[in-house]
């Protein structure tokens, strides 16, 4: 049987809004096509998340340079990223009409370099370059901190179980 190779891996980050540091985990899509990290405007609205309205709203590109038709971008939320022990504090575009709730594009991708393996959607942080691990700032808060520890940790559990079922059958 040919093996499938993925086509979309998603990850669960969690997210922590820097004015009141409440936290959520949410299912985020890594994408080496997107030139930038997006948030859905939607998602960023039912969340609560404070938009910070750019001075020039900038004009959303696809990867190919040629413009998108969802328009500009006018605002941007920052936020702090977890995931497995990586924090940093960032700004992510502000996007309707997105499918996904959060993107991590080509610019998160670039810092940390994970190893993705396509065909099982591993996500594993083995090349990040330490100097970025000095620079990042966490963090006011620890609610999303500890919201995404709890479910790295249920995960693993999840991983271990299955493995043990596996061993059985
Ligand atoms: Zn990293």
């Amino acid at each position: 049987m040919e093996e499938k190779t993925l086509r979309e891996v998603m990850v669960k980050i969690g997210l922590e809004r820097v004015d009141t540091q409440e936290g959520i985990t949410v299912e985020a899509l890594l994408d080496s096509g997107a030139t930038e990290l997006v948030m859905s405007s939607e998602f960023a609205r039912k969340q609560g998340f404070k938009f910070k309205k750019l001075e020039r709203p900038m004009q959303v590109r696809n990867v190919d340079g040629s413009f998108n038709k969802e328009g500009l971008i006018e605002n941007t939320v920052e936020v702090n990223i977890y995931y497995k022990r990586h924090v940093e504090r960032t700004e992510i575009d502000v996007i309707g009409g997105q499918k996904w709730s959060v993107i991590l594009g080509m610019p998160w991708l670039a810092r940390h370099n994970p190893e993705i393996n396509w065909r099982t959607g591993e996500v594993k942080m083995t090349r990040c370059p330490e100097e970025y691990g000095k620079q990042w700032r966490p963090v006011q808060g620890k609610s999303g901190w500890e919201k995404q520890k709890e479910e790295e940790a249920r995960e693993e559990k999840e991983e271990r179980r299955k493995k043990k079922e596996k061993r059985k059958n």
